[in-house]
């Protein structure tokens, strides 16, 4: 009798707690929880074992979703929405065995190199989401972007914090490497960025230029082909330099694509 009067302020006092301890999901899930373990006459052991997996599994969603706001992906592209039919000379091997992340482990750098509308960026970001769904911290930049930001670091002295900070991510993408306006500093910042993480930490670079065109564009062809060297030392490379376009060739662009698409696939 006195049990079972007591059990709601013990209930109460346990969930209190369990807050206090900011362990938010296995408060919000104890009544469920209880209600699950009396109808499927579960032992204590199993009881705590299922609360406890449910602050688990929050923590790590909620740790998922923030690390994927902070890698700023300009769009959500994954693998399962990826034709590996469509580009007839790309390495799907490679590109699938990369999938492991191995890499990233290893501190081995990627690059995509090929035409526009090859699929690129959606295969970085496609790594990037995986890498974020297993734990790593990813940070996506489209080039011009982030040569601007280093650029103007050098205004205010913050260069050397924003280079340490960008070589403690596991993954930093370098999307669209191409023709910019050139600052002379460029190809310093650049090198310096990827020198921070040579060897520790790789850097998926995309570009529709052959790296030999790189450092036309970025103006210090003497340090950018060390940058390369650098680079290629331990590089996988997806090379899909004679691959068509899946903007003008793809089957949103072609004149026979089925009527039964969704509006948004289509
Ligand atoms: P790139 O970065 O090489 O210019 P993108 O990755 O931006 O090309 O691709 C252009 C568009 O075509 C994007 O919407 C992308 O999702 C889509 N796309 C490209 N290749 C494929 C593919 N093999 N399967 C599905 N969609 C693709
Ligand atoms: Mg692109």
């Amino acid at each position: 009798m006195t049990r079972k009067k007591g059990l709601p302020s013990v209930l109460d006092e346990l969930r209190r707690n369990l807050e206090k301890l900011k362990l938010k999901a296995m408060a919000r899930h104890l009544d469920e929880a209880l209600e699950q373990a009396t109808s499927l006459e579960q032992g204590y052991i199993a009881f705590i074992a299922g609360l406890v997996e449910r602050e688990v599994l929050a923590r790590s969603e909620a740790s998922t979703k923030r690390r994927t706001g902070t890698a700023k992906f300009p769009a959500v592209k994954t693998f399962d929405t990826f034709d590996w039919t469509f580009q007839k000379g790309l390495n799907v091997q490679l590109v699938k065995d990369l999938q492991s992340l191995h890499f990233i482990d290893q501190g081995r750098p990627v690059l995509l190199l090929g035409k526009p509308g090859t699929g690129k960026t959606h295969m970085s970001i496609a790594y990037g989401l995986l890498a974020v769904s297993r734990g790593y911290s990813v940070r996506f930049f489209k080039a011009p972007v982030l040569l601007a930001l280093l650029y103007a670091s050098l205004a205010d002295g913050t260069t050397d914090r924003l280079i340490g900070r960008l070589a403690r991510v596991d993954l930093l993408i370098i999307d669209d490497l191409r023709h910019v306006p050139a600052k002379p500093e460029y190809a310093t910042l650049l090198f310096d960025l990827i020198e921070a993480r040579h060897l520790k930490r790789p850097t998926m670079v995309s570009s529709n230029l052959s790296v030999q065109e790189w450092g036309h564009v970025l103006g210090n062809p003497a340090l950018i082909a060390s940058l390369v060297d650098r680079l290629m030392e331990r590089a996988h490379v997806i090379n899909i330099r004679r691959g068509r376009s899946y903007r003008t060739d793809g089957p949103d662009a072609s004149p026979d694509r089925p009527d039964d698409l969704t509006p948004e696939e289509a």
